[in-house]
């Protein structure tokens, strides 16, 4: 027999886990789909091997391979592995308008609206500023290239207690000082009875006389139905739109938007190679975001950057070259010029900006996500601005020079993909309504990154929890 409930939620994340402890407090009866397994830190190893990453990572590749997009699979989805800096979005972010003129974000989501929330989401999480005493030597070195040059920048915030700065927060954390979604959130949906099942993956979404079934398939390859009221999409920005466009059959009103408008966050990764002898430091010591973050170049580009120290692993799959000039060496000679210089000469950086969401996601002839990211002109220019204008100031400021990856024109990491079931007024435009809800379809909610329209011109998991928090208080009152 089909099972019922009042709520499914698809997805553990910052956009499911969220809404489940919400949903959980009013008395529904809330499930939670999750595809990946359930870690706690016993089962995490200090190590960048290959293997090991790909049991945690979802790592998908764009259409034309010179990108790849990153995201968690595992119980508290992103929460668990992410460097843990959450940042409110500045507020001109919420004014941003496409370069066809539309206001991306609806008018009622502003930072006024959201910052109950943000709040809500910070008391929760256990999240504070880092205090000096907690900045790695490589965040001290990117404070100096600033200062060097006339630049302001100042601490993050994290959700971290007693953090030993091991720097492995991307392998996942052994000590249990990152307060991810399994240490608030998710216990406190589970005690008031919602129940997550894990390694059970969503196939698909179904409409049947005003109530929804979601088809998922169990740890042991079985096939289940569950009938709902509600059915929560947060699987995040590249799995949510796929999963709905492989329902379009059960689904037929579904908007021509969705899967459409995706971006990057307008990340950029950059990275400064530094003179000889310029600090003593070394690179990946300290936890991976190097809590030290500038918004001097906010008011002139809308752009900010962070520093951190990234795994050697990936170092070693990236193509570094030099702006302006031939690439570096490839083969064996590369891997020679990287050891020279990765552990006390090349600062990684964060570049993140206002982009217009111009890739789209497509369920692939399998019912599987296939990326379209293209290099399009603006991108082209806005890459081009933040490598020319800002990261060269830095760099050649400090007598050091710019390294980026753009061998086919575009970096070849990004682990902050959004948009692509965007929220918004304009119907024509926007599937979901500016609560999340998908148009046509009352009852089902989209409250992962694939809602939030625009950049965020921070890393995006506050504005994404933020948000589901938001969303969240729309469904308890309304459904
Ligand atoms: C290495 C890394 C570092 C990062 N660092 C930061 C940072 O410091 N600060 C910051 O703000 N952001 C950071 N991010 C980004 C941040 O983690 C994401 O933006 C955020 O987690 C996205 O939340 P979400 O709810 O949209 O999706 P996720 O957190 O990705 O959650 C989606 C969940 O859905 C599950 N799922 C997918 N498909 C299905 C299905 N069909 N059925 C059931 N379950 C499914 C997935 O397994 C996953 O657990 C980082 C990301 C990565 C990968
Ligand atoms: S740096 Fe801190 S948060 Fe990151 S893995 Fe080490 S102890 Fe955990």
């Amino acid at each position: 027999m089909r099972e019922q409930t009042d709520v499914v939620i698809i997805g553990s994340g910052f956009g499911g886990a969220i809404p489940a402890l919400r949903l959980a407090e009013a008395g529904k009866r809330v499930i939670v789909l999750e595809r990946g397994k359930k870690y706690t830190e016993k089962d995490f190893e200090q190590r960048w091997d290959i293997k090991y990453l790909m049991n945690l990572y979802a790592v998908y590749y764009n259409d034309d391979l010179n990108v790849f997009f990153r995201t968690c699979r595992m119980l508290g989805g992103g929460s668990v592995l992410y460097s843990g800096a959450m940042l409110r979005p500045p507020s001109e972010v919420f004014e941003y308008r496409d370069s066809s003129g539309y206001k991306v974000w609806p008018d009622e989501v502003t930072r006024e609206t959201l910052d109950p929330y943000f709040e809500r989401v910070e008391r929760m999480m256990e999240v504070r500023q880092a205090t000096w005493d907690e900045v790695p030597r490589s965040g001290a070195v990117f404070a100096m290239l600033l200062d060097n040059i006339g630049r302001t920048c100042d601490r993050g915030r994290f959700p971290y207690v007693n953090c030993r700065q091991c720097g492995f927060c991307e392998a996942g954390c052994i000590f249990g000082a990152k307060r991810h979604l399994g240490y608030n959130y998710i216990p406190a949906a589970q005690a008031l009875g919602a129940e997550f099942r894990t390694e059970c993956e969503a196939l698909y979404i179904k409409h049947e006389l005003g109530r929804y079934v979601v088809e998922y398939r169990t740890r042991e390859n079985q096939l289940r139905e569950i009938e709902c009221d509600v059915c929560v999409v947060a699987a995040n920005a590249i799995e949510t739109p796929a999963l709905l466009l492989r329902s379009r059959q059960y689904l037929r009103n579904l908007s021509d938007q969705v899967g459409r408008n995706f971006h990057n966050n307008g990340d950029v990764a950059f990275f400064i190679e530094l003179p000889e002898g310029f600090a003593d430091f070394t690179v990946y010591k300290g936890r991976t975001n190097a809590v030290m973050i500038t918004y001097d170049y906010w008011d002139e580009h809308r752009i900010t950057i962070h520093t951190g120290c990234q795994p050697p692993v990936i170092f070693a799959a990236l193509e570094l070259c030099p702006v302006n000039e031939d690439m570096i060496p490839f083969g064996l000679q590369y891997k020679h010029y990287l050891k020279e210089i990765y552990l006390n000469r090349l600062i990684g950086c964060l570049a993140i900006g206002l982009v217009d969401g111009e890739g789209r996601i497509y369920a692939g002839p399998n019912g599987r996500p296939v990326i379209y990211f293209p290099l399009t002109e603006s991108l082209h220019a806005y890459i081009q601005r933040v490598v020319n204008e800002v990261a060269r100031e830095i760099a050649e400021g400090n007598g050091g020079r710019v390294l980026y990856t753009m061998k086919k024109g575009f970096e070849h990491g990004d682990a902050h993909p959004l948009a692509s079931v965007r929220m918004g007024d304009d119907p024509a435009k926007a599937p979901c309504t500016p609560y999340g809800e998908l148009r046509g379809y009352p009852g089902i909610f989209i409250t992962d990154g694939s809602s939030i329209p625009g950049s965020t011109g921070v890393n995006p998991a506050l504005a994404i929890a933020g948000n589901a928090e938001r969303i969240a208080d729309y469904i308890v009152k309304n459904y």
